[in-house]
């Protein structure tokens, strides 16, 4: 049953795309019709299906059936229409379709479901795993889903997206699609509404907060490192913050891993930031910023500032903290409330010299005069005309980045933020947002999408066989990504490349992170001579 199998084996796809030769040669005789569709006729009428239908889940549902079908025509489709269905496979419409997991999941395996009741067992769920060469793992506990908060085992729709951009074009990365692993730890869901839910799928338990829950995790890292080899890559992706500043504690000594939410986020928000000073023409070291969030994408990107701030100038870390403000859900963060303050915070909590520290945002602006502000809080709306209004008063150029994740989370839209600072902020935000003509301006906002790093951070990693992950490696990609954008962008106040360029901008991420990972003793490989080359062949090309 070789040629059955095939065709109903996605990753292996052969389909109506696959020639006569290789018909006959795979014994798929009387398996297909006589004739023989090419690629691109195949991914044109996939497109016009999905054109035809009228909201964005029905398109997300569509293409991932294809996906099982045959993973090629999907990952053509990726590759073509990379600007069309980043969207739809990624933030915004990822979220809807993690609200939804329960209602639309379809029975075909995607991915792997570890659970409290597999610990002792999780060597053999990975077994279970068809595919043996694995390369990259992304993994979620589900508990803080993009800004949607805790989805449980909803989750998956995670894993599954970022992997889809590992591969696809953004596939930035071209990593072949058996290589890729999604994992959905199930460690119980605190969302009550969804956990009774008749179709939920994961334990209908309290998420669990002692021992067994690192006890899974470790067995889970350890299980990947023996199965799949020791500089197996594992993203962790949309954990609850708590765990996540942990496991990257724990483990980015000794595995080749990373935080995306934390480190991705941090480089590219740098690299927008490094793009900026070309607008604002003020270096990062001159910047008073202003965090609205401080998770782990906002002391994420706050330390990655620092670092670089440190590093191009002679100061300190500590000096290159000292404009850099942060504000959470109990106001603005000073040494006053040091006492009570979680790690990631402390370095950023300075004296405030005022009478009493600001309550609001606005009163937070107008009390420290930030010439950035960067919303990282899951909070929407929360950058509101009187708030854009200041950023704009105090400055001729105010950075104003909105980062929330999807677009219903967003701290402002990028309509907004350019109507109330009359055209001069600089803007970017997480997911796609439409433009505006100003006075006869376009103006076009970059998205501060961390396809941007880490399929070619992932990439570096693999052509490297890295150990692990350092903080060099992140500012390697925030510089690379940064020199990317040309002078026509920026003239429409666009700070990021163009989502069509993402393949190749991850090369070079990838060629320039490997480079060094290769030079510092990051790496398990031998160098190659000609690195550039020797990445290129690790891409995957669906045609
Ligand atoms: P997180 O770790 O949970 O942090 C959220 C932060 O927002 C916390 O510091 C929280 O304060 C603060 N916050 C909540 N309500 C607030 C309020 N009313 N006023 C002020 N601050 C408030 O989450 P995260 O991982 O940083 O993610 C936050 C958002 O960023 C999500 O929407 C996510 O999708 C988005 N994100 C975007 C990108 C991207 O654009 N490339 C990447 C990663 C994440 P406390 O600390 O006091 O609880
Ligand atoms: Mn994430």
């Amino acid at each position: 049953a070789q040629g059955w199998n095939l065709l109903k084996l996605p990753s292996r796809s052969a389909s109506i795309t696959t020639s006569k030769e290789d018909r006959e040669r795979l014994r798929m005789r009387g398996l297909l019709p006589a004739g023989q569709v090419t690629m691109e006729a195949a991914v044109e009428a996939l497109m016009e299906q999905i054109r035809d239908k009228s909201t964005d889940l029905e398109r997300y549902i569509l293409l991932h059936s294809i996906q099982d079908g045959c993973e090629k025509i999907y990952f053509a489709a990726l590759m073509k229409y990379t600007k069309e269905l980043m969207p739809i496979v990624y933030t915004p419409t990822v979220g809807q379709a993690c609200l939804d997991w329960h209602r639309i999941y379809r029975h075909t395996p995607r991915g792997l479901y570890l659970s409290l009741e597999d610990i002792g067992h999780v060597k053999e769920a990975l077994q279970n795993w068809p595919e043996k060469n694995i390369k990259v793992i992304v993994v979620t506990d589900g508990e803080r889903i993009l800004g949607l908060g805790d989805l449980g085992v909803n989750g998956m729709g995670i894993p599954v997206g970022k992997l889809a951009l590992y591969t696809g074009k953004f596939p930035c990365a071209g990593i072949d699609p058996a290589y890729c692993l999604p994992v959905q730890l199930d460690v119980g869901t605190n969302n009550e509404a969804l956990r009774n839910q008749p179709t939920y799928m994961g334990l209908r338990r309290q998420r669990e907060r002692g021992p067994s829950y690192d006890q899974l995790v470790k067995e889970f890292i350890e299980a990947a490192k023996e199965e799949y080899g020791s500089s197996v890559l594992i993203q962790f992706e949309d954990f609850g913050n708590k765990n996540a500043f942990r496991l990257l504690e724990t483990y980015s000594q000794n595995t080749c891993c990373f935080n995306d939410d934390i480190q991705g986020t941090a480089a590219v928000a740098l690299a927008g930031l490094i793009a900026s000073k070309k607008l604002t023409k003020r270096e990062l070291e001159d910047e008073t910023f202003l965090f609205f969030g401080a998770g782990e994408a906002g002391t994420g990107i706050a330390e990655l500032v620092a670092s670089y701030i440190a590093e191009k100038t002679s100061k300190s870390k500590t000096q290159a903290r000292e404009k850099i403000w942060l504000f959470d859900s109990q106001g603005l963060i000073t040494s006053q409330r040091a006492g009570d303050l979680a790690h990631h915070k402390k370095p950023f909590a300075h004296d405030f010299s005022g009478s009493s520290a600001p309550s609001s945002l606005a009163e937070a602006i107008s009390l420290l005069r930030p010439t950035g502000l960067i919303g990282a809080s899951a909070m929407p709306k929360v950058f509101n005309e009187e708030v854009c209004r200041k950023m704009g008063e105090i400055n001729e150029r105010p950075i104003i980045f909105s980062l929330s994740n999807p677009t219903s989370k967003a701290e402002c839209t990028a309509q907004e933020a350019y109507t109330w600072t009359e055209g001069r902020c600089v803007y970017s935000s997480g997911s796609p947002m439409q433009g505006l003509t100003i006075n006869g301006r376009d103006l076009i906002p970059g998205q501060g999408n961390n396809a941007f790093i880490f399929p070619g951070l992932g990439l570096a990693a693999l052509a490297a066989g890295a150990k692990r992950i350092d903080e060099e490696c992140l500012l390697i990609a925030a510089r690379v990504l940064a020199s990317n954008v040309d002078q026509a962008s920026l003239d429409k106040g666009t700070i990021y490349p163009p989502v069509s360029k993402i393949r190749q901008v991850s090369t070079s991420i990838a060629c320039e992170v490997a480079n060094y990972m290769f030079d510092k003793g990051l790496a398990t490989k031998e160098k190659p001579k000609d690195l550039g080359t020797y990445v290129q062949k690790l891409m995957f090309d669906p045609n």
